[in-house]
């Protein structure tokens, strides 16, 4: 099997990349290192299995490969936000030139899409059904709008052009190759906390995430490409933390007593954010596996190590 992965040497992409060589695939990883790292992917160059391109996805690229895994497009609010019109750009046109590619060729096309598609939701947990709740014009809109419009384009070149699709609705993901900047909670609380700084709480710390680790994602987006699957599907850790719990469990792993400090919430942020996996379970066969204290060791191991 010959594999794109878009966005291949950013957090997400570059564990899809690892997994794909160590199965023997042939895997091309593409990126133009916005918010990806070459240390991501370098100790795997020597591969014979992998090629490595530097590509904007907003210009157009003919390949030959029968599946594309497209994840290029900046994840954390810090770097989506730093440029909007480009994140918005990424979404549109990145996905639409990656979908091209995919009808030229002939190549199955899963989609990263996100949690952020239902908005602050009104209904807790959020399943596949539920519509969203989005603002168009406020500061998250350029990626929450962005992968509605790149779902939309999915299931219209499916429609039109019958290429095949696989589209997984992604939720808080965190591990090891995180960026320590990124500006990301679970990232962001570990680097504060080995600095011995005080941990960055916005709002009052009530709002709630779900955290998956990033080698059952991997493996939930592994099970979907194979699938016959093509409508949306959650990919996240069912499990409902609010972000003070989040801090406590990330506190208990150090021996000192980490302070906190209270800063606005941003706009728009949501309150709320839980998936219902049953699809998952249903049609992948998937379940998280890995509890978020053994998750949050590996990732603090991992910053230590890299810091
Ligand atoms: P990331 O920022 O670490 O990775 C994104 C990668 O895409 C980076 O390597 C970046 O350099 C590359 N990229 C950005 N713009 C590009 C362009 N124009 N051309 C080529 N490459 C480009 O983010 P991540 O956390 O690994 O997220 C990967 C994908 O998964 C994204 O599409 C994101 O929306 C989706 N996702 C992630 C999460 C999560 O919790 N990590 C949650 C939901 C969805
Ligand atoms: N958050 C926080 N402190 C930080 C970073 C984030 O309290 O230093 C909060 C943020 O306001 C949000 C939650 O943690 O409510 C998750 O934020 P993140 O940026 O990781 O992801 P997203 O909002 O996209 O789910």
């Amino acid at each position: 099997m010959r594999n794109l992965v878009t966005g291949g040497a950013g957090f997400v992409g570059s564990h899809i990349v690892e997994k794909l060589l160590s199965y023997g695939e042939e895997v091309i990883c593409l990126d133009n290192y916005f918010t990806g790292r070459k240390t991501n992917i370098l100790h795997l160059k020597e591969k014979p299995n992998l090629e490595i391109i530097r590509h904007d996805i907003t210009e157009p690229i003919l390949l030959e490969v029968d599946k594309i895994w497209h994840f290029a497009c900046p994840a954390s609010p810090v770097h989506y936000q730093s440029n909007p019109i480009k994140t918005a750009k990424i979404s549109f046109l990145g996905t639409y030139n990656m979908l091209g590619l995919a009808k030229r060729v002939g190549a199955r096309f899963l989609m990263a899409s996100t949690s952020e598609v239902y908005g602050d939701p009104e209904v807790n947990p959020q399943s596949e059904d539920y519509k969203g709740s989005v603002n168009t014009f406020g500061i998250r809109a350029c990626y929450d709008e962005g992968k509605r419009i790149a779902e939309t384009l999915c299931f219209d070149f499916n429609r039109i052009h019958n290429v095949e699709i696989r589209v997984a609705r992604i939720f808080n993901t965190y591990g090891p190759k995180m960026l320590a900047d990124d500006g990301r909670v679970v990232s962001n609380f570990i680097v504060q906390a080995l600095r011995n700084e005080k941990l960055t709480i916005y709002g009052n710390g009530q709002q709630t995430r779900s955290f998956c680790y990033i080698d059952d994602l991997v493996n939930g987006i592994i099970k979907l490409m194979n699938s016959d699957y093509s409508k949306p599907i959650n990919i996240g850790n069912p499990k409902e933390f609010t972000i003070l719990e989040l801090a406590e469990i990330i506190n208990s792993k150090f021996d000192w007593d980490l302070k906190y400090k209270f800063k606005p919430l941003p706009q728009d942020d949501p309150l709320q954010r839980k998936p219902s996996i049953e699809l998952a379970k249903k049609e992948l066969d998937w379940n998280p596996t890995i509890e978020l204290s053994e998750g949050l060791e590996k990732t603090i191991d991992y910053f230590k190590k890299t810091l």
